[in-house]
């Protein structure tokens, strides 16, 4: 399958809030490490998982793949083209390409709008179509997702329901025919018992319209329902990635068992809570040296506190980030849970 997007050691940096108060004393002003050298890959028919806590760089990582933040350094590509930097017509033509689906149906659809307006809206924008075939473009795009367009263009948001208001915020991503979508936690506002036809969705809509997806999600469990390829980030780099079924039976990164082992074993009304790392997640202002995840990992030794692990990757492609996997040069090692 042809590759869609590509991102290459992409960095994207932010001033801190009191980047003007040190400028004005003369300080170097303090710097949001928010995405700090990713790469990442996703073809067509794709749909990567992009896992992490909140606070780890994955809407950053999302939005920055978008072009709706602006990389700090390092390589994006889409279809092979540089679009690192692109602007005006440019970069408005590649927004009509690369879609966002965010996380919260009721806030992210205009309540005064129908929801024949909300969807045609983005072909407005981009200037597409006389209104009959925009009409037919909008009338595609519901029957798409299986909100009946007859029975539901004159309808509110407030008329549907919080599935169905989903499924309008991804026919409006899917009117202008894009290629690559990022579904930033789509279904994490949903109720349980519906998350998972959103989910299979997407996936068939994915397989269907031949797009590239990267779904992002601080829930690992979902990932698997409908990922190929899974990444794991912490505080603004992939900490480990690979094939979704290697890494979500025989996850490798102390970070990855950690949310492994958050995944609630017993009834849905029952979540157990993460068990309890050290620390929190630093600020990616104040990135530790050595490994990231060095202040809160329980196998931390002094190399991690002082060397950065490269990723490294074995044979089957699975790869991770960390000094206990880089010894032997054939392939990973496995410990077992309880060795690491
Ligand atoms: Fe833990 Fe060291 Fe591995 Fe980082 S490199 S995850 S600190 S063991
Ligand atoms: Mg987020």
């Amino acid at each position: 399958a042809a590759t869609v997007i590509e991102a290459r050691d992409l960095k994207t940096h932010f001033q801190g809030r009191s980047g003007i108060v040190s400028a004005l004393l003369g300080a170097k002003p303090p710097v949001a490490r928010a995405l700090d050298g990713v790469d990442l890959c996703i073809k067509e028919r794709r749909i990567v998982g992009l896992v992490g806590e909140s606070g780890c760089g994955k809407s950053t990582l999302g939005m920055s793949l978008v072009r709706m933040h602006q990389p700090t350094s390092g390589q994006l590509l889409y279809r092979g083209e540089d679009i690192t930097q692109i602007e005006g017509k440019r970069l408005k033509d590649y927004r009509r390409e690369a879609q966002i689906i965010f996380q919260d149906p009721y806030s992210s659809l205009n309540p005064r709008l129908t929801i024949g307006q909300i969807v045609e809206e983005p072909l407005l924008i981009h200037g597409i179509g006389n209104a009959a075939e925009r009409r037919q473009k909008v009338a595609r795009a519901l029957d798409l997702v299986r909100i009946p367009p007859a029975d539901n263009i004159d309808r509110f948001p407030s008329d549907l329901s919080g599935g169905q208001r989903q499924r309008v915020a991804i026919a409006r991503a899917l009117v202008l025919e894009p290629k690559f979508i990022v579904a930033d936690e789509p279904v994490s506002m949903l109720d349980v018992s519906i998350q998972a036809s959103v989910l299979e969705l997407l996936d068939e809509l994915s397989q269907k319209l031949g797009l590239a997806v990267l779904y992002i999600s601080h829930d690992i469990a979902t990932v698997g329902y409908i990922c190929d390829h899974v990444a794991v980030m912490y505080l603004g780099r992939i900490v480990e990635e690979g094939a979704a079924d290697d890494v979500l039976t025989s996850p490798l990164h102390p970070y990855t068992r950690h949310l492994m082992a958050a995944i609630p074993r017993v009834s849905d009304d029952k979540k157990t809570e993460l068990p309890e790392l050290s620390g929190d997640v630093p600020s990616p202002m104040n990135v530790p040296p050595g490994c990231r995840f060095a202040p809160r990992c329980p196998y931390a030794t002094e190399l991690c506190h002082r060397i950065e692990p490269e990723l490294i990757a074995g044979q089957s492609g699975q790869g991770v980030r960390c000094h206990i996997y880089g010894s032997e040069d054939s392939g990973l090692p496995r410990p077992q849970l309880g060795q690491i």
